[in-house]
């Protein structure tokens, strides 16, 4: 390389890092290797795509200014990707920082193995199993989402657990998004923040848990912002929990936008047979025998959160010990009559079963459904539950429609036709009906 081929690319550089942060430069520009130049074209190396977008999204025009031109008049450049385990940015500092306050440890029963699968959560398990053996290879980042007690927590323990057995030489962190917040909060008020910084930057698997908790914590987002784009940068692993998808999460449109850079898996409800695999194996694990029918009977009333499940099989056990007696469905419906989520399956279904059963399918709330919000996801989901309605409700349709915060009734036939057409054509909608219909008539 010739000096004068050189400076184009140093004097790009020293433009652009009087023009951005120190932490958009550091995670986004010095990752970048000048690999050749030449009068014709550059050849840069790049740890990932992203850095490669990045840079011509950002940055286009200024290259044009600095670097050689293509015949179309965009800057030639060529990227060439850094084969997987080439270190791009500098070495880390040889001390690695422990944080003084202990975060959250590994919950020891929360490992694949004590994890049951079932259609509504295979994908996302092997998403997480995929990821576990090969950290920072697969998909980066998972983002697996889902309503309360489905096992998100427990999948990303998973994760912890094995990597911490398979890849022993391998730093991996599990945190909660409150505990993440809490450490920065401290590390200002100790003056440690660029200690706390090195230690979050300075892993290879970091997993956290319940993002939505960022939400209008504006000065953390950013910190936490610049910690993923560093890991991610370096090919570090990062898995994300959080109770809702990216898209629904009121943060800016730059986390949301990373959040779905890798893959997104959504932890569904637990189907039935499922439900009872759940009941034996954690029932069995504390040393008490469900019979078959007893958990079926079980798993009908209680669909749709598997810490409710767990509260049910605890429930039975204490009271086991305290009566040696066995279990049948009448003692079972005595311990457990208040926390069955339906009447038995003989009484008519109501607008009110309907509702909550969409809701809890669709993650979105319960009043969200009777409300005026033209959200799309919101939206679809109350035609899902007009369309169930009308199909499942033996009313008028005036009265039904009325129930929906007052809707006429062509509005409730207008959802129930695009519903009927949506569902011959969209699988994913057709399955989340079908779950809803499922926990009605179980
Ligand atoms: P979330 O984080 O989604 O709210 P958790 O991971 O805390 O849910 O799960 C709640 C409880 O249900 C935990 O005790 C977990 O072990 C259990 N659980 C959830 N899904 C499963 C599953 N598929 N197999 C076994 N246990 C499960
Ligand atoms: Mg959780």
């Amino acid at each position: 390389m010739l000096e004068t081929e050189v400076t184009y690319w140093s004097q790009f550089i020293d433009f652009i890092q009087q023009r951005c942060s120190t932490a958009e430069f550091t995670n986004w520009i010095a990752p970048i290797r000048l690999v050749s130049a030449s009068v014709d074209e550059i050849v840069l190396e790049v740890p990932n795509v992203f850095v490669q977008e990045y840079l011509l999204d950002n940055f286009k025009d200024v290259l044009a200014d600095f670097l050689p031109l293509k015949s179309s008049g965009e800057p030639a450049i060529v990227f060439v990707l850094a084969s997987q385990g080439h270190k791009q940015l500098p070495e880390p500092e040889p001390e690695i920082p422990t944080l003084e306050k202990q975060v959250i440890q590994l919950n020891p029963l929360y490992t694949f193995d004590h994890f049951i699968e079932g259609a509504s959560n295979q994908f996302v398990k092997s998403a997480a199993i995929g990821v576990a053996a090969r950290p920072g290879k697969s998909y980066n980042p998972l983002f697996i989402h889902g309503g309360v007690g489905l096992g998100k927590t427990h999948l990303l323990h998973s994760i912890g657990h094995y990597v911490a057995e398979h890849h022993r030489n391998l730093k991996v962190q599990v945190i909660t998004t409150e505990a993440f917040i809490n450490d920065i909060v401290d590390a200002l008020k100790n003056k440690s923040i660029d200690k706390m910084k090195r230690f979050y930057r300075n892993l290879d698997v970091l997993l956290v848990d319940d993002i939505q908790f960022l939400q209008n914590r504006l000065n953390f987002e950013e910190e936490f912002c610049n910690t993923f784009e560093a890991l991610i940068n370096q090919n570090k692993q990062i898995v994300i929990t959080c109770d809702k998808a990216p898209s629904n999460l009121k943060l800016s449109e730059r986390l949301v936008a990373r959040m779905e850079w890798g893959l997104v898996a959504q932890m569904g409800v637990p189907d039935l047979e499922t439900r009872v695999a759940i009941i034996k194996h954690k029932s069995e694990s504390r040393g008490l025998d469900i019979p078959n029918q007893i958990a079926f009977y079980i798993a009908e009333h209680i669909y749709n959160n598997v810490r409710q499940l767990e509260g049910a099989i605890n429930r039975l056990c204490a009271h086991s010990r305290l009566m040696a007696q066995e279990l049948n469905q009448e003692i079972v419906e005595k311990i457990l009559h208040e926390m069955f989520q339906l009447a038995p399956s003989n009484k008519k279904i109501s607008l009110e079963n309907i509702l909550q059963s969409v809701a809890s399918i669709f993650e979105v709330r319960r009043t969200e459904l009777t409300g005026e919000s033209r959200h799309k996801e919101i939206a679809q989901a109350r035609q899902v539950a007009m369309y169930l309605a009308k199909e499942l409700i033996d009313d008028s349709l005036q009265k039904i429609a009325a129930g929906f915060g007052g809707k006429t009734h062509s509005t409730l036939i207008h959802a129930w036709k695009k519903i009927a057409d949506q569902i011959q054509v969209n699988e994913m909608l057709r399955r989340q009906v079908q779950m809803v219909r499922k926990n009605l008539n179980p």
